[in-house]
C-alpha cells in the first residue's frame, strides 16, 4: 500500500487499500461500469447492527456496553468474522475489520463473506457471572441477523471457546423461543465457530493458524531458495497462541528458531531456541530472557534474520524502523503488524511480505472446517483438519505468487488483487451489480 501522511481511521485505510487494489484490477474488466458499482458497494458494509448491551452486575447496579456486528458482504457465502471484547472497540474499526475478513476468507477461497463484532468493555474488569451475561445479550443483540447460512461468529481479541458456547447456548434458547411447539430446524452449533472441543469444536484449531504459516513459510522458503533450512534463522515476536505454534512447527521441519518474545521481553540464542522447553519454562514461572541474550521487543524486529514473523501486536514495523529491518522475509501472523507507511519501504528494500489476509487464515480456514463438520454432524481427526489446510494454503500462497511475478506488486498488493477480484467476480455473477 502506498504511504500516506494523513493519519486515517480503520475503514478510511480500507477503503483506501480497496481503491489501490481496483485500480490495478480495472482493465481486467470490459464492463467497466459495473466493475466500479462492485466496488463502490465494497466499501461499505451490507449492514452494521449497533446497541447497547444492558447488564445487572454483580452489586446490583446497571452498566451498559456499546456493541457493533458489521456484516460487510456475503457474495461468496455466510458471513464470517470474530468478535472482540476490548475498550479500543470502534464502529469504525469493525466496519475495516469487517472488510478484511471478506478478503481473507476469498484468499484461501473458502466460501464465506466477511463481518466483524466488539463490545466496548475491559473483559477483565468483570466477574464470570457478568461476562456470561454480557455475552448472552451479545448473542440476543445479533440473534435473528445470525445463524448457519448467515452469519457465523466466532472468537477474537479477549473472547474464548467458553464465551462463544455461552453465545450458542443463547441463540438456541432464541431459536426456541421463535420456533415454538414446530421446534429448531437448524443446529445452533453451526452458527458460531471456534466452540469448545466438548461442544462442537473442531480438532486442529488451536494450532492451525500457527501452522498455516508454517506451511506458507516452506513455500517462500522454497520460492527464494534459502537453505538449508537449519540456517534459515527465524525471530518470533510474541509466544501466544500464534506465535507458539508457529515455532514449534517450523522447529520441528528443522528451521533455527533464533528469538522468540512475549509482552515482557525478547531473547536471542544464535544456536537455537526449543520452543517446547521455552513453554515449559515460561509455564514453570521463568522468564524467555533467561534462556539466552535478553533484547527488547523492538532489537528483536531488527535482528538479522533470514525470517521475521510478527505474532504479537499490529503497528509494529512502521516507517521509523521499516528501513532497519535485515530479514529477507516478513510473514505477518499477527493482524496489521506493518502500516501501509512502511510496506513501500520494506518492498524497495527487498524484503518479501506475506501478508495476514494469507499468512495467518489457517485460523479461519480451520473455523470453515468446523462448520463443515458441525452441518454434516461429522467428527474429524486432527489429522484429517490439518491435512485439509495445507492445499489451501499452498494454493493461496501460489496465487500470490503468480500474480506478485507477473505484476511486480509487492505481496500484500497481489493477494489483494486475488481477493477482491474473486469477490467482485462473483458480485457480477450474481448480477447483483
Ligand atoms: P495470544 O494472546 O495468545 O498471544 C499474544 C502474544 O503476544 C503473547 O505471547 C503476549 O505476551 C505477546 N505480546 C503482548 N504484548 C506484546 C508486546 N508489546 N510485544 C511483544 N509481544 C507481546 O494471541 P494470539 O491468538 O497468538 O494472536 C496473536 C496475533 O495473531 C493477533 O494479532 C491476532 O489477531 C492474530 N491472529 C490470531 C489468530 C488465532 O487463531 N489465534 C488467527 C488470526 C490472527
Amino acid at each position: 500500500m502506498s504511504a500516506s501522511s494523513l493519519v486515517l481511521n480503520p475503514h478510511q485505510n480500507a477503503i483506501l487499500q480497496l481503491e489501490q487494489v481496483a485500480g490495478l484490477l480495472a482493465n481486467e474488466y470490459a464492463d467497466s461500469v459495473r466493475f466500479w458499482v462492485a466496488i463502490e458497494k465494497l466499501k461499505t458494509p451490507d449492514r452494521v447492527i449497533e446497541g447497547g448491551l444492558k447488564i445487572k452486575m454483580d452489586d446490583g447496579s446497571t452498566k451498559e456496553f456499546l456493541a457493533y456486528r458489521s456484516q460487510h458482504n456475503n457474495a461468496r457465502g455466510p458471513y464470517k468474522g470474530g468478535i472482540r471484547f476490548h475498550l479500543g472497540v470502534t464502529k469504525d474499526e469493525v466496519m475495516a475489520l469487517s472488510t478484511w475478513m471478506t478478503w481473507k476468507c476469498a484468499v484461501t477461497g473458502i466460501p464465506y463473506g466477511g463481518s466483524k463484532g466488539g463490545v466496548v468493555v475491559d473483559p477483565r474488569s468483570l466477574t464470570p457471572s457478568e461476562l456470561q451475561k454480557l455475552s448472552r445479550a451479545y448473542a440476543r443483540l445479533i440473534a435473528d441477523k445470525i445463524g448457519p447460512w448467515v452469519d457465523v461468529p466466532a472468537p477474537d481479541v479477549n473472547t474464548t471457546g467458553q464465551i462463544m458456547a455461552w453465545m450458542v447456548d443463547e441463540y438456541q434458547t432464541f431459536l426456541q423461543e421463535k420456533a415454538g411447539a414446530q421446534g429448531l430446524t437448524e443446529n445452533p452449533l453451526a452458527a458460531f465457530t471456534g466452540k469448545p472441543l466438548a461442544f462442537g469444536g473442531s480438532e486442529g484449531r488451536e494450532e492451525a493458524t500457527g501452522l498455516g504459516g508454517v506451511f506458507v513459510l516452506e513455500k517462500v522458503v522454497e520460492e527464494l531458495a534459502l537453505s538449508p533450512k537449519a540456517q534459515v534463522r527465524i525471530a518470533i515476536q510474541g509466544f501466544g497462541n500464534v506465535g507458539y505454534w508457529f515455532a514449534h512447527h517450523a522447529h520441528q521441519r528443522g528451521y533455527l528458531v533464533v528469538a522468540i518474545s512475549d509482552s515482557k521481553g525478547a531473547v536471542y540464542n544464535s544456536k537455537g531456541i526449543d520452543p517446547g522447553a521455552a513453554l515449559a519454562h515460561k509455564q514453570s514461572g521463568g522468564r524467555l530472557s533467561e534462556l539466552g541474550q535478553a533484547l527488547s521487543n523492538e532489537e528483536l524486529l531488527e535482528l538479522e534474520v533470514e525470517v521475521l514473523v510478527p505474532s504479537a501486536l499490529e503497528n509494529v514495523i512502521t516507517e521509523k524502523n521499516a528501513g532497519q529491518i535485515k530479514a529477507k522475509v516478513i510473514i505477518e501472523m499477527a493482524n496489521g503488524p506493518v502500516t501501509p507507511a512502511a510496506d513501500p519501504i520494506l518492498k524497495a528494500n527487498g524484503v518479501q511480505l506475506i501478508p495476514d489476509v494469507l499468512a495467518n487464515a489457517g485460523g479461519v480456514t480451520t473455523s470453515y472446517f468446523e462448520w463443515v463438520q458441525n452441518l454434516q454432524g461429522a467428527t474429524w481427526t486432527k489429522a484429517e483438519v490439518l491435512g485439509k489446510l495445507q492445499p489451501l494454503m499452498e494454493s493461496a500462497f501460489a496465487e500470490m505468487w503468480k500474480l506478485q511475478t507477473t505484476t511486480g506488486q509487492d505481496g500484500r498488493m497481489a493477494t489483494y488483487m486475488r481477493a477482491v477480484k474473486r469477490v467482485v467476480d462473483t458480485m457480477l455473477l450474481r448480477g447483483v451489480v
